[in-house]
Formats: structure tokens, C-alpha cells, sequence
């Protein structure tokens, strides 16, 4: 069994043949949306699919756009334990729209924090002392999730001392600078993702069992067998999800 817990299965050309390539995979996915437009559509695709989970987002590349959505998700937030993709971008192309996604990311932990907290997957691409300054202040939040985090060590550091956990992908850990980081983040709190279509090895767009690709360098990391790795990483993925209400 395999974890991919942060994957854009909407987004795909063939978004079936995805979901049906989780099931013969035996993958647990976190299916990440966007927008919260596009949430019903994306849940419907797991119908009858027991291990995917299907998060309610509006990524910080969008935030701009559809900040007028906020309504629905606030509308839709009660049926999932799921939230994501959510976040801030502060790098260059997205940088001029950084008060619009404040102001989402700030309005979406507040109203996720009233209903009671849920399991997030974040975005924190050049902006992660913004993010972990708005996790601070909305400590109710639930627990964050930080996807292929691409920070500092000090700041990374700051996110492990915060509780945060990580999400780590092929894409992210091909290069020395992600492997350090990884190997900076407490083994307990690492899942691995794809972060497909988005994320591409070579010219191919990642699929679910893509994730085979970071089970083998998270074993490298950790000195262990691929098999214990990615033992590690399922039982991680137990404890996380299995507390509230029983397996996913
Ligand atoms: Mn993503």
C-alpha cells in the first residue's frame, strides 16, 4: 500500500483512468482541490473509492480570482475532514497578488479553526514564515500539512517546533537541497505525495505510484530498507488519519 497525500486527480487528462490506477496501486490519496467550485465534481470521483479523500481548497495561485468562492467553502466545510490546497506563493508571478491570498488563507484558517479544526495540505512555496506566522495566529486550525516544503533549515525548524508534518514527492527530493530537508524533518511526521499533473519527472506528469520514487530516497535518507520506509510512512499515515474517526 502506498500514500499519496497530495494529489490533483481532477486535473489529470483522464481523471478516471487516475482513479482507477489508485485502485489497482492500492494507494491512500489526498485528492487536493483548487477551487471550491470544483470540489463536488472532484468527490464525485471517488465515489466507491474507500481510499481516496477529497480535500476542499482554493490554491494561492488562484486566490485572486476566486476569493468570491469563499462562501462555499465556508457552505461546504462541514462534509470533509480535508482541507487543501490552500496556502500563500510568494514567488515572483504571484507576488503582486500576495493581500488577496492573505486574506484568503487568513479567512479559510479562521472559518476552518470554528468548525472544529481539519487535516490541511499547504502550499508554502516562498512564503513559508508568512504561512507559519498565519498557522500561529489560528492555532485551532487542525493539523498542517506542508507540502513539498521548500524553505530554509531555520525555517523549517520553526514548522517542526510548531507541529507541523510534511508531505515529500519524487519532484522535491531529486535534488541535495530537498534531501537535507528531509532529513531535517522528524521521521514520524513525513508522508509522501506526488503532487501530480503538476509535478513531472521528466516530461511525464506524475501518477499516484510515483510515490515509489520518494519511498526509495526516503530510505536512502533514513538508512533503512525501502520496504521499512515505506512502512514507516503508512504507519505515520495511520496516526494521523485514524485518530478522529477510523481508517480513511
Ligand atoms: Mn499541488
Amino acid at each position: 500500500m502506498i500514500v499519496d497525500f497530495h494529489c490533483h486527480l481532477d486535473l489529470y487528462p483522464d481523471p478516471t483512468g487516475a482513479v482507477r490506477r489508485c485502485k489497482e496501486q492500492d494507494a491512500y490519496v489526498l485528492s487536493v482541490t483548487t477551487t471550491p467550485k470544483a470540489w463536488r465534481g472532484t468527490l464525485a470521483l471517488s465515489k466507491g473509492h474507500r481510499r481516496i479523500r477529497t480535500a476542499l481548497g482554493l490554491h494561492p495561485q488562484v486566490a485572486h480570482e476566486r476569493f468570491r468562492e469563499l462562501p462555499l467553502f465556508e457552505a461546504l466545510l462541514p462534509e470533509t475532514r480535508y482541507v487543501g490546497e490552500i496556502g500563500l506563493d510568494g514567488s515572483p508571478e504571484f507576488k503582486s497578488h500576495r493581500r488577496e491570498q492573505a486574506m484568503v488563507f487568513e479567512h479559510i484558517l479562521r472559518v476552518t479553526a470554528a468548525a472544529g479544526g481539519r487535516i490541511m495540505s499547504i502550499h508554502s512555496r516562498h512564503a513559508a514564515d508568512e504561512v507559519l506566522d498565519a498557522l500561529a495566529g489560528q492555532s485551532g486550525a487542525g493539523v498542517a500539512v506542508l507540502h513539498w516544503f521548500s524553505g530554509t533549515k531555520t525555517q523549517l525548524a520553526r514548522a517542526v517546533d510548531m507541529g507541523c508534518w510534511f508531505s515529500v514527492g519524487p519532484a522535491m527530493l531529486k535534488g541535495k537541497r530537498g534531501r537535507d530537508l528531509v532529513a531535517a524533518m522528524p521521521r514520524e511526521r513525513v508522508l509522501t505525495e506526488t503532487d501530480g499533473p503538476f509535478a513531472m519527472i521528466g516530461d511525464v506528469p506524475l501518477q499516484p505510484a510515483g510515490v515509489n520514487g520518494a519511498i526509495v530516497q526516503l530510505a536512502a535518507t533514513w538508512n533503512e530498507t525501502a520496504g521499512v520506509a515505506q512502512q514507516r510512512v503508512l504507519e505515520n499515515f495511520r496516526a494521523l488519519v485514524v485518530p478522529e474517526s477510523g481508517p480513511l
